[in-house]
């Protein structure tokens, strides 16, 4: 099986000041394209962070990681900004739309940015498809939380990423709301053959994942195949 992600002993040091925390501590481990990967674990345990250097968002103290094929060591900030917009997607817990853009320029203007001539009508295929067709000139202020988070999803969606990477993507909803953006989740990742990597502190989304990472104070205490998959 490809790997479309390889963390190979990674370790991430922040200093501040004379003192040095140790955040994320000589991890290792991949996932397969096409697969569902949760990682839990306590607050502070590196979850973020982890997710930001597999992204090409920061860079690692030691260790590589390659994404998609692509060792991020030997790119520059263009080069991973170019990778990340060609084959990776992004949700955020708290939505992280743009207040001044309606529903539909929140995904439409993303792809107009990346020269999609036909940018409307893909952005309006992909508001329908996560049940907004009606909510296109509405602002974020004038929708849920779970709606902010579906038209999220439709920007993730957006350039038919490789991997998507979803950092508590239900931790600002409520049960009910955020078991139908899940469910919206998997059958898009499902319709575009995504690989799924989801920060969450919800077991029962973690179980819905075919392997489960655990970290613990900024080290890899468990890599499971989950027994619900
Ligand atoms: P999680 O997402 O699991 O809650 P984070 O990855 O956000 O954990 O943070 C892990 C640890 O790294 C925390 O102790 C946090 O304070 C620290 N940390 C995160 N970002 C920075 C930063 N830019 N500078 C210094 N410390 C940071
Ligand atoms: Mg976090």
């Amino acid at each position: 099986m490809t790997k479309i992600l390889n963390v190979s002993k990674l370790t991430k040091r922040y200093s501040s000041g004379t003192k040095e925390l140790t955040v994320l501590d000589t991890i290792s481990f991949s996932i397969d394209a096409g697969d569902t990967f949760a990682i839990v674990g306590p607050s502070g345990s590196g979850k973020t962070t982890l997710l930001g250097l597999c992204a090409g968002l920061d860079r690692v103290s030691e260790g590589e990681i390659t994404l998609c094929g692509k060792p991020l060591s030997t790119l520059d900030e263009d080069g991973r900004a170019q990778l990340r917009n060609d084959k990776v997607g992004f949700i955020f817990q708290d939505f992280q739309l743009l207040p001044t853009l309606t529903a539909l320029e929140n995904v439409s203007v993303p792809l107009e940015l990346r020269g999609d001539a036909n940018a409307n009508q893909v952005a309006r295929e992909l508001l329908e498809k996560v049940g907004l067709a009606k909510r296109h000139d509405h602002y974020p202020t004038q929708l849920s939380g779970g709606e902010q988070q579906r038209v999220a999803l439709a920007r993730a969606f957006s350039n038919a990423p490789e991997i998507l990477f979803a950092d508590e993507p239900t931790g600002n909803l409520d049960e009910e709301t955020g078991e139908k953006v899940i469910k919206l989740l998997f059958d898009l990742n499902k319709e575009m053959g995504t690989t799924l990597v989801i920060v969450t502190h919800d077991l029962d989304l973690a179980a819905m994942n075919h392997k489960v990472l655990r970290l613990k104070g900024g080290k890899i205490v468990a890599n499971e195949t989950s027994v619900a998959s």
